[in-house]
């Protein structure tokens, strides 16, 4: 038996740590003594007050390395696995949040519309798709506002409807400065998700949302749900959202590959959405637009039946936004077309010389 003193320094805990592991049911010393309740340890807790130790290093809560330690070994290593996973995904939402301030407050001064060089010329189309009896799916495409959002619920169609609408108050709003642009979009999904309540404030009614937001050189993008937006630059695909579904947690978590979600019968279940009932929580973050840059918005109804490869082949086919969105829809169709389907192309091109 080794007292406290002689534990702490074996395992490289101090005294104290280790009173608040046993108080908190993490480690029990082999005996304490009745008379003077002075803590014993056997030897062969060491190697599970390092654990312990190393697990409180890597940041997890007590009460989560309180699970961990009680699991066999493979299943710890999983439970740690998934963990490390939710701590990057977190990190990498500060990651981006902290991208986009960097981003705002190092915008050009004066940086206004009437200054830009750039502009998008933009279409959108949503269909029914050929299976579904209505479509729950919005788009929409103007001169400053990207949209798709997908509803679903039995109000999803005037809740997606509701969501664009309460978005196209950015298409209006004056002097949309790169300095303000994180507090515009952060207040129109607020309001968004107070539309959704408006049309309902049941649980199984909501939206997703991916929307694009033009300033004059950069494109604000915020996301909730699991539509997407891609960009199309220098001939290459790159998808700019992640999902927020259960499939794709388990894939950050190492515990689902891509081919496998493709088919899993939770596939559609949504983590993250606006709905009635819960404050919105998207993704935002600033890209800068480069002449020749073509994004493309989509909700699932494409990105679920057509390859990514094929959406590249069809974006880089088709010149104009219009011909591109109606060549995206017909082929979600022509995989069947199980769920409505939206699609939104916008490309960012030189202005015309002024006067
Ligand atoms: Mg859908």
């Amino acid at each position: 038996m080794l007292t406290i003193g002689a534990f702490a320094k074996a395992s490289r805990l101090t005294p104290k740590a280790l009173r608040l592991y046993d108080e908190l049911d993490l480690l029990r010393p082999a005996r304490v003594d009745p008379g003077t309740g002075y803590r014993y340890y056997a030897a062969g807790q060491l190697e599970r007050a390092r654990t312990v130790a190393w697990l409180r290093r890597l940041g997890m809560p007590l009460a989560h390395i309180r699970e961990v330690c009680a699991l066999p070994p493979p299943d710890a290593a999983r439970e740690i696995r998934a963990y490390w996973a939710r701590v990057e995904a977190e990190t990498a939402e500060r990651r981006e949040l902290a991208g986009f301030l960097i981003a705002q407050l190092t915008a050009p001064p004066g940086e206004d519309l009437t200054m830009t060089t750039l502009r998008l010329r933009y279409a959108a189309h949503s269909d029914r798709g050929l299976v579904r009896p209505a479509n729950q799916d919005t788009a929409y495409a103007g001169s400053r506002l990207l949209a798709v959002a997908d509803g679903y619920g039995p109000a999803g169609g005037p809740a997606s409807t509701a969501v664009v609408e309460s978005l196209k108050t950015l298409e209006r709003a004056d002097g949309i400065l790169a300095g303000n642009v994180l507090n515009l979009l952060d207040a129109a999904v607020q309001d968004a998700a107070l539309a959704v309540h408006d049309v309902s404030a049941e649980e199984e009614t909501g939206s997703t949302l991916t929307a694009l937001l033009w300033t004059g050189s950069r494109l604000a993008l915020v996301h909730i749900g699991d539509s997407r937006a891609y960009l199309l630059r220098g001939g290459g695909l790159f998808r700019v959202t992640h999902d927020h579904t259960l499939v794709q947690s388990l894939i950050d978590a190492g515990r689902l590959t891509p081919e496998e979600a493709v088919t899993h019968p939770q596939r559609a279940l949504l983590l993250n959405s606006l709905t009635g009932t819960a404050p919105a929580t998207p993704d935002l973050r600033l890209h800068d637009a480069h002449p020749g840059d073509r994004y493309l918005l989509c909700s699932d109804g494409l990105s679920a039946v057509v390859p990514d490869a094929r959406i590249r082949e069809l974006l880089r086919a088709h010149s104009t936004p219009e011909e591109a969105v109606h060549a995206l829809v017909a082929a979600a169709n022509d995989a069947g077309g199980p769920d409505n389907v939206s699609c939104v192309v916008a490309d960012v091109a030189e202005a015309p010389a002024a006067g």
